[in-house]
């Protein structure tokens, strides 16, 4: 793997493909246990978490459905606050058991005020997954139930993540190179 470049950036190997491939298998194979009897309704979180969403959900075996809604907090290298639903939610979430899909947990800001529209809908039961987690940025706590891999507060791209539109195809995960 090599340096890259996305629009006028650098950026540096991080995560392999290998490497995330089998960590979310491993994700997927406790959730099939955790969620053996209860259908779940996946949630992911679009545009970010699509890549991560295809490759967990191929490796569900349990009975299960999958939903997309479209949040957007970010623009350019650095969170701007506000979080946006452009696209609403089409699956019924009354008693059922929710797992939401995100690309990444940053702030919490999104998550945070995202959760209580979900609750208001009165799920049987709310757990977060996301591919990966910066600690370090938190301002908002937010449950993460389930999480690939914990990473330095460095921007990232790759796997579904982008640089301002650009970097959702590259199969694995890059930082920016300082
Ligand atoms: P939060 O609300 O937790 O601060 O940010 C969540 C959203 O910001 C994520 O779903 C993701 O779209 C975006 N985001 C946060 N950190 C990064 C990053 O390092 N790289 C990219 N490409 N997007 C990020
Ligand atoms: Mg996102």
């Amino acid at each position: 793997m090599h340096e890259i470049r996305v629009h006028d950036k650098t950026f540096i190997p991080y995560l392999s493909q290998p490497e995330i491939e089998e960590s979310i298998k491993n994700l997927a194979q406790k959730i099939n246990q955790d969620y053996a009897d209860k259908c779940p309704l996946f949630i992911a979180i679009l545009n970010g978490a699509f890549m991560f969403a295809a490759e967990l959900f191929k490796s569900i075996s349990i009975a299960s459905e999958i939903s997309f809604i479209k949040l957007a907090s970010y623009k350019g290298t650095t969170s701007s606050g506000h979080v946006i639903t452009s696209i609403g939610l089409d699956a019924d979430v009354k008693n059922k058991h929710i797992i939401i899909l995100e690309d990444i947990i940053d702030t919490g800001k999104t998550m945070s005020r995202f959760l209580p529209q979900l609750y208001n809908q009165q799920p049987a039961s709310l757990k977060i997954a996301a591919l990966l987690h910066k600690p370090e940025a938190t301002t908002h706590e937010v449950p993460l139930d389930y999480n690939c891999f914990k990473i330095p507060n460095k921007f990232v791209v790759g796997f579904g993540l982008d640089y301002n539109g650009m970097g959702r195809n590259i199969p694995a995960v890059y930082k920016l190179k300082e």
